[in-house]
């Protein structure tokens, strides 16, 4: 069997802007223009960039809440591309999502113990006796033993997030795309969350796709981290020596929040020039080329390959 659990190739997620005379869609925000990437077994892999840079499409796009305007996702060897919604549902009983609000995504008029024996019951367990066991154990699980029987509001934030994480884990999956898990939660509870998603991913042998503008908590949790730029992927590497020795000028830019924060060093913030430009009409040639101070009249013209720059370190600049 293949290491990889998700490979995802060439996606491209477009929303329509504008139609013409003849109602035909002619322009497209291109939230996710053609990215490639992949998730080993047990492996957590970061998605970090601006807000905008398209890393939340990216992962609805993979779990096909939205749907795909060209390439291929791969989950497990099944390609799940064009999978109609009635067999997606197998699917979803291994690939599921936790996304930054736990409120919006639990019904407040329904105990929360009672929305995961829902999930249950649809995903095949019959046995009543045997999903109050799973929900009981489940609870525990997240550190919620014996909350099962209360509403989404008489818990705290962190607390409806483990709901969440709950929930997710009700169907056995093998990866979850978390994000922005603890980005709406106060700081002295996001460690908690932190803690237990790593526990579980541990003792369960999860893979995730970690979605987050959080560089730290990124840095903390993955196992590699693919950074992203106006809907492309610049760099991708190991987390260690991503955050040690960032290649792309944009991830520079971006990790020297990091850098500085960490080390108490010499080190300094890399201040970006410029605004985002438009995702309806990305720069030709390399995207980021309009605020790289190192930009040539190639970078204007040809848009650069990813390079292997060293041990599973990627890059799409002309610089290497
Ligand atoms: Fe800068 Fe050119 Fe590299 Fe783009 S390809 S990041 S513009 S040097």
């Amino acid at each position: 069997m293949s290491a990889k659990i998700l490979e995802v190739k060439n996606l491209k997620k477009y929303f329509p802007l504008k139609t013409n005379l003849l109602g035909r869609e002619k322009e497209f925000v291109k939230a996710v223009d053609g990215i490639d990437f992949h998730i080993n077994y047990g492996e957590i892999l970061g998605l970090v960039g601006e807000s905008g840079c398209g890393k939340s499409t990216t992962g609805r796009t993979v779990l096909r809440l939205l749907e795909p305007t060209e390439g291929r996702i791969i989950f497990e060897g099944q390609d799940i591309t064009h999978l109609k919604k009635n067999k997606l549902r197998s699917v979803y009983k291994h690939m599921q999502l936790v996304f930054q609000d736990p409120f919006a995504s639990l019904n407040p008029r329904k105990k929360v113990g009672n929305a995961i024996d829902e999930v249950l019951y649809v995903h095949g367990m019959k046995d009543e006796a045997q999903r109050r066991e799973t929900v009981r154990e489940l609870f525990d699980m997240v550190g919620l033993r014996g909350e099962e029987d209360k509403y989404p509001h008489e818990f705290s934030g962190g607390q409806r997030q483990r709901v969440v994480i709950a929930r997710a884990l009700a169907v056995n999956p093998k990866l979850i795309i978390c994000d922005e898990p603890v980005s709406a939660l106060d700081v002295s509870i996001q460690a908690q969350i932190i803690n237990l998603l790593v526990s579980l991913k541990n003792r369960l042998g999860l893979s995730y796709l970690f979605i987050s503008h959080d560089l730290r908590v990124v840095k903390y949790m993955s196992d590699r981290v693919a950074v992203m730029y106006l809907g492309r992927i610049v760099e991708i590497a190991p987390a260690d020596e991503l955050f040690k020795n960032p290649a792309h000028p944009y991830s520079r830019a971006l990790l020297s929040v990091v850098s500085v924060l960490g080390s108490g060093k010499n080190k300094k913030k890399i201040i970006l020039e410029g605004e985002v430009p438009n995702p309806v009409n990305p720069p030709s040639g390399c995207r980021f080329r309009t605020r790289c101070k190192y930009a040539t009249g190639q970078c204007s013209e040809i848009e650069p390959q990813f390079k292997c720059i060293g041990n599973g370190h990627f890059v799409s600049c002309h610089l290497y």
